[in-house]
């Protein structure tokens, strides 16, 4: 079964009046579960999560196109993930029905300098009886910007704002230089944050792996199965 962020692709793609080519020109056929070369595919590797927590994919247009997108990621390992592509002008229905639904406490992750105050908050206090929902903003950072302003059914839900020193734990654990985050990692702090340490670590780990995979591809390279990134996949 497609998850979320595949359907949203073919639906763009069913859209898009003229092919769309990836920048860095892959013309081979890809894998449509995993968007990598068969060679490379990595479907069988992938770990599907129950998590109490879920994530509301808001993806700016090109985004689901896009083979590197990791949103894509977290849709394969959290199996509540919804996406909808993002449009300033019209709201899908079933987006403002989910933010809706009692089941779910809905969280914008944003910085909380681009909110009021009072909106923002640094923990995932959750109401009892409700599942926590991270709604992300899957685009480039000048988008995401437009995206979080006008967005009207944005402005009544709090603003999750990552702490410093939680984001540079993180980046420590990762051994990254920058705290410039792709949307996947955004996920697994938040999953952390809801104290979902597993499923944090098995998305940290995933994605590892489907860089391992793209750039071997990407440099015509064979797929190390025993790569630290693999190791880190099935420890968990
Ligand atoms: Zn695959």
């Amino acid at each position: 079964m497609p998850h979320a962020v595949s359907l949203l692709r073919a639906a763009r793609l069913a859209r898009s009046t003229k092919p769309f080519l990836a920048r860095g020109g892959f013309k081979r056929e890809r894998c449509t579960g995993c968007r990598l070369v068969p060679s490379h595919c990595m479907c069988s590797l992938r770990p599907s999560m129950a998590t109490r927590a879920g994530v509301c994919l808001l993806m700016a247009d090109i985004e689901p196109l896009k083979p590197s997108n990791t949103g894509w990621l977290i849709a394969d390992v959290v199996r509540d993930t919804f996406a909808f592509g993002w449009a300033r002008t019209e709201t899908d229905p079933a987006l403002l029905a989910l933010l809706a639904d009692p089941q779910w406490q809905p969280f914008v992750v944003f910085p909380g300098e681009y909110a009021a105050p009072e909106r923002v908050v640094q923990d995932v206090a959750v109401d009892e009886g409700k599942r926590p929902l991270f709604v992300l903003l899957d685009a480039t950072w000048s988008e995401a910007r437009k995206m979080f302003r006008k967005s009207p059914y944005l402005d009544r839900l709090p603003v999750l704002s990552l702490r410093p020193e939680e984001v540079s734990r993180y980046v420590l654990r990762r051994s990254r230089r920058d705290d410039h985050f792709c949307t996947s990692e955004v996920a697994a702090l938040c999953l952390q944050l809801a104290g979902e340490a597993r499923a944090s670590a098995v998305l940290s780990a995933w994605l590892d792996v489907f860089t391992h995979h793209y750039v071997q591809a990407r440099n015509q390279l064979p797929v190390d199965a025993d790569s630290e990134a693999h190791l880190r996949l099935r420890a968990q």
